[in-house]
């Protein structure tokens, strides 16, 4: 099984490994790169665990305490929802690349920051824990699109 990481926080925390802890876990390792609404995760949880009855009651807490022991975060991509994803184990999350067209959320796994960091514990003696970024933009598959896109003809008007 993929759950390590969670057995070995919740022996941490003296809690129980729960069948339902494990599935919602499990969830989320299945879909690393993906960023999910409470109400999805129950909806896709207990479908596919349509044998144990998972209440709403239990996704919300369950994610909320997976989010305490660091296993999940809590991400918001504009899109007026509070989303969750699988909390890197090395402490820093990746970054989201956002299409202003279409919507979709693109994970960026190389970390470009390393040297802003130090520029700004240089300059301004501020030391730097971690940080976020959000990158909006036009992806390829809209780009694509437009590319298609007959393109409106100007005339040019005769003096
Ligand atoms: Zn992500
Ligand atoms: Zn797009
Ligand atoms: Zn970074």
């Amino acid at each position: 099984m993929t759950n390590e990481r969670l057995r070995g926080e919740l022996k941490k925390k003296n809690l129980r490994i729960t069948s339902q802890r494990e599935s919602i876990f499990s969830f989320f390792v299945e879909h690393k790169g993906e960023h999910f609404t409470p109400d999805e995760i129950y909806r896709l949880v207990s479908r596919k665990n349509s044998h144990s009855n998972i209440s709403k009651a239990t996704i919300y807490r369950t994610i909320q305490m997976l989010v305490e022991m660091k296993l999940l975060s809590k991400i918001d991509l504009d899109d007026g929802f509070e989303r969750y994803e699988l909390k890197e184990a090395s402490g820093h999350q990746h970054h989201h690349l956002i299409c202003t067209i279409c919507g979709k959320v693109y994970e960026l796994d190389e970390d470009l920051l390393d040297d802003l960091e130090k520029i700004i514990e240089e300059r301004t003696g501020f030391k730097v824990k971690d940080h976020q970024l959000k990158i909006y933009g036009i992806c390829q598959d809209c780009l694509a699109d437009a590319a298609k896109q007959p393109k409106l003809k100007l005339k040019a008007s005769k003096k």
